[in-house]
């Protein structure tokens, strides 16, 4: 197989705006991705990493929220409870952040990377980060989640982001936002 290299996505790409496709049988190649999309997260210091953040069409994440690495293929909530807001900064939109209200506690289903059917109940951060991942596969970002003043505050920085795309260097973490 050849060395799959996986960079992300700058701001503006249409992939981060598609909805994915559902994967009908998980092979080598998208472990392969899991694996790739896994150390390019820790690389940038993420807590999470959907498939369109790296340019690849498919329903893949990628989780570490600080208990243990989940990689999952077609992950869909299936049960959402409570609310909670967070701060929440996102590896496709560098630089902004938002605070994003979202359910407090959540059950996913999805498939592993070998195929099997695996449920997670998650609350707190990793809950909100499996509903940030979840929103990338629908191609929903961060800034759709805004208030109006997280807009306004943020609008400069998202029009330079236009302009220019997102290949500039990461900023480094302003805020105490997590980045997925
Ligand atoms: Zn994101």
């Amino acid at each position: 197989m050849k060395e799959i290299k996986l960079n992300l996505t700058p701001f503006g790409t249409p992939v981060l705006r598609e909805k994915v496709c559902l994967i009908k049988e998980v092979t080598d190649e998208h472990r392969a991705i899991l694996s790739k999309m896994a150390q390019l997260m820790y690389e940038v210091r993420g807590v999470g990493l959907a498939a369109p953040q790296v340019g690849i069409n498919e329903a893949l994440i990628v989780v570490d929220a600080g208990m243990g690495l989940y990689k999952l293929v077609n992950p869909v909530i299936v049960k959402l409870e409570g609310s909670q807001s967070m701060e929440e900064g996102c590896l496709s939109v560098p630089g902004v952040g938002v605070k994003v209200k979202r359910s407090k506690k959540v059950v996913v289903e999805a498939l592993d990377e070998f195929g099997k059917e695996v449920r997670i109940e998650a609350e707190g951060l990793l809950a909100t980060v499996f509903q940030h991942e979840v929103d990338h596969l629908n191609g929903t970002l961060i800034i759709d989640h805004s208030s109006v003043i997280d807009s306004l505050k943020n609008r400069k920085k998202i029009n330079e982001l236009k302009k220019k795309g997102s290949d500039e260097k990461l900023p480094k973490s302003k805020s105490r936002s997590s980045k997925m």
